[in-house]
């Protein structure tokens, strides 16, 4: 009976991460599903991309209110979450606050946590009005109606009730300190839960251990949920940021990634010098079986895991010269149909035993409409305002590539232009040898 509780935590914490475990294996398995791209050019770039963006959360304070909130939240979660150390050593061994030995440092670190706890959650309560009371437009587009809107302010309350928990079992350990409790030896400080603990005055201390012990669990258990419950909400971004932002693109933003055997048939049709008859390169015969991109199979493996890491913050939306203008476009909604497809798609391998069944659908036309992809000016706004890499645009330009070259689908303005540039070699439909005729007008 003495080990019941070590016993009953080391299966929790069993469970919680066999659960995470098996969750990053699905998430690993649906990312592969997209197609190879070689990402392995410049590391050092890479990896500065990285400690700038995710880590040093550079491109947040862009917009310095909801930055700096989110880096308050970020850092606290993170080093408050250091403490969990010390919970599952003591959880698996039956100790309490087994880091005490530290003194003065682990009062600092304590006292520090407490003072970030209580920054989080005042940060947590403006972004709850920011989003349900203010309704700051980007938080209430048609796309973030529904689960979106429900999992934003879910990761709220957790985030909000992990911190009280936090405090209320520290002021109650603060509280059986002072009665000098067995187990409870005067460690840490307590610069915010002393001010709880009063509420707590009167009670005896085996109410006071109930107190401590119920915080303490709901606070660890809350934890191993909130791992798992990552994986089916937008808050994937805390562990995808840092792969996104590394594999993220870094050549020229309005560089396009030309297929080779297109870029041949262009200057063929461009260059009077160019040979017709000459030998197919290498590159040349590298004709892809299929043209752009109609589901998310079609898209490369960055492109998928750019899906997975996506915020729904709603900062490229609001940037969006379609969207502001009225059209239907979202680029976050993009890239949340992109997800939502795949996860549809992962499930169908799912049920047929790691095979993929035709369902009927795709992501062209049953999630993403020709209107939304024909409203981009493909201006890049999206991809400079995402603050983890994010290239809503190339997902665009492959099913817009589909449509021209599978499907001669594009809209009648623009085929009527890249008929004129195949003929008269401009946009105009006027023939080339009639190009000076203005001058005469
Ligand atoms: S590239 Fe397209 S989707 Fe992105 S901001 Fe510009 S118009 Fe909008
Ligand atoms: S693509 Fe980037 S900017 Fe747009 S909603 Fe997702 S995380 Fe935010």
């Amino acid at each position: 009976m003495e080990y019941l509780p070590n016993i009953a935590f080391a299966i929790a914490l069993i469970v919680g991460i066999g659960f995470f475990v098996r969750n990053v294996k699905k998430l690993s398995r649906n990312i592969k599903l997209g197609k190879d791209v070689d990402v392995s050019d410049n590391k050092p770039q890479r990896w500065k991309n990285m400690a700038k963006i995710a880590l040093g959360q550079t491109k947040m304070v862009v917009r310095p209110i909801a930055g700096l909130l989110h880096i308050i939240v970020y850092v606290g979660f993170i080093i408050i979450n250091i403490e969990v150390l010390e919970i599952i050593l003591d959880g698996l061994l039956g100790t309490h606050r087994i880091f005490a030995p530290l003194g003065s440092i682990y009062n600092f670190l304590i006292g520090a946590f407490e003072v970030l706890a209580l920054m989080v959650i005042v940060a947590v309560v403006v972004f709850w009005i920011r989003r349900n009371i203010i309704r700051i437009q980007r938080f209430i587009k048609p796309e973030m109606k529904g689960w979106p809107k429900k999992d934003g302010n879910l990761i709220l309350y957790i985030e909000l009730v992990l911190m009280a928990l936090f405090l209320t079992m520290n002021a109650a350990d603060f509280q059986l300190q002072q009665l000098g409790a067995e187990h409870y030896a005067k460690a840490g400080a307590f610069p915010v839960s002393q001010f709880i603990a009063p509420l707590l005055q009167g009670l005896s201390e085996s109410s006071l251990i109930m107190v401590e012990r119920t915080a303490w669990w709901i606070h660890i258990l809350g934890i191993l949920a909130f791992l798992n419950y990552l994986y089916y909400s937008k808050h994937l971004h805390i562990l995808l940021a840092f792969p996104n932002t590394y594999y993220g693109k870094i050549r020229p933003q309005g560089q396009f990634n030309n297929l080779a055997s297109v870029t041949k048939e262009v200057k063929l049709m461009m260059d009077p010098s160019a040979d017709p008859f000459a030998a197919p390169t290498e590159d040349d015969s590298a004709e892809p079986e299929k043209f752009g991109a109609s589901d998310v199979t079609d898209l490369n493996w960055v492109q998928l895991l750019n899906a997975y890491t996506c915020t729904e913050c709603g900062r490229c939306t609001s940037e969006c010269p379609a969207n502001q203008t009225g059209k239907k476009l979202s680029p976050r909604k993009i890239m949340m149909d992109t997800r939502d497809r795949l996860e549809e798609v992962g499930k169908i391998i799912d049920a047929n035993k790691g095979e993929f069944v035709p369902d009927g659908k795709q992501l062209l036309g049953d999630y993403i409409s020709h209107e939304e992809l024909w409203a981009c000016t493909t201006c890049n706004a999206c991809v400079e305002a995402c603050p983890v890499s994010i290239d809503p645009l190339s997902i665009i330009v492959e099913m817009r590539r589909y449509l021209v070259m599978e499907q001669s689908a594009a809209p009648t303005e623009l085929n009527n232009m890249m008929s004129n540039i195949e003929n008269n070699g401009a946009p105009w439909p006027y023939n080339q040898m009639d190009r000076l005729n203005w001058v005469n007008e």
